[in-house]
């Protein structure tokens, strides 16, 4: 069922766009599960575990109506017979995006509340709350990212290097969004890697998110990273004419898709300072393509099918 280790593909990149003659290698972490894809599954597999040690009846989480996490977990919970409740953001549509339909075909209760509340998911008052509303529950909190998920996360860097023996990159890089995947990852990597994380939402807290995540469950001998906070093109989800170019140019010439939230900026982000001659002479780097790959067809939907 799983495909692991992951393919590593090389990125063709043309001389004019590539003055420091850097290799890019892609990961294709897409392809580690047909339905639980990319990160999200590495989040999920050790969360399975302790959602099953743990006795409870159902698995409870959170997120909008577009999520990669609302979607893999949905997945998850249909695939191994497990009851799963969806805890969404905002007002429930009279036509439910792409992603919440798949929730709910899965099996997964919805539960659809104000982003005031949202905001106050994990206060006391509404957890009380949840537990009246859903009895004996895992909490899984937004975005997948715990403990368990870190574990699973290191796993990746472990891959790698087991991977990548005779071509060890130099850099590694990989889209954030809570960081969770960045803090399992450097756990599981040698300091002679770096890790750059491309942030996919706006402003500069990102970083202390994510330094107080590895710091909580990195361990001592983690890689050095940092978070590169220019690439969100607006903020979560957002967009721009130029993001969108990008990526059906980048489809055609690679024929591999990437999905506009996450990978697309990513992608962008690590070419344009390829061309601009950040990396130095012959770097070597390895990008994680996470997946998200669902969330295509939801965009296309709202926004009138853009990206090819
Ligand atoms: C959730 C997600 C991320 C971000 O992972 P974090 O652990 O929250 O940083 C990156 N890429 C894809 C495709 C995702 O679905």
């Amino acid at each position: 069922m799983n495909t692991v280790p992951t393919p590593l593909q090389e990125i063709d990149l043309s001389i004019k766009d590539n003055p420091n003659n850097i290799r890019l290698f892609l990961k294709q972490e897409y392809l580690n599960h047909p339905l639980i894809q990319g990160n999200k599954w590495r989040k999920l597999k050790y969360n399975l575990e302790a959602f099953r040690e743990s006795g409870k009846k159902n698995l409870l989480t959170f997120g909008g109506a577009f999520s990669n996490h609302i979607h893999a977990t949905a997945a998850m919970g249909k695939h191994f017979g497990i009851s799963t409740i969806g805890i969404i953001r905002g007002e429930r549509a009279a036509i439910l995006s792409p992603t919440l339909n798949f929730a709910e075909a899965n099996g997964m209760q919805l539960h659809f509340i104000s982003r005031e509340k949202y905001r106050n998911k994990y206060q006391e008052n509404q957890l009380e709350e949840w537990k009246t509303l859903f009895d004996n529950f895992y909490l899984l909190p937004e975005g997948g990212t715990n403990e368990a998920a870190l574990r699973g996360c290191r796993e990746l860097g472990e891959e790698i290097m087991q991977q990548t023996t005779t071509l060890t990159p130099d850099i590694v890089c990989l889209p954030v969004g809570t960081g969770g995947t960045l803090a399992g990852l450097v756990s599981g990597l040698p300091p002679s890697i770096q890790v750059i994380g491309f942030s996919v939402l706006k402003g500069e807290f990102i970083k202390r998110e994510v330094r107080s995540l590895v710091e909580q469950f990195g361990g001592h001998d983690t890689c050095s990273y940092k978070v590169n906070v220019s690439y969100h093109f607006g903020g979560y989800a957002k967009w721009s004419t130029e993001l969108v170019d990008f990526m059906n140019s980048f489809k055609n010439k690679h024929d591999i898709p990437i999905d506009p939230v996450y990978n697309g900026k990513m992608m962008y982000g690590i070419l344009d300072l390829i061309r601009k001659g950040y990396f130095p002479e012959g770097t070597k780097i390895l990008a994680i393509h996470t997946g998200g790959l669902q969330g295509i067809e939801g965009f296309n939907q709202r926004f009138g099918n853009l990206l090819h």
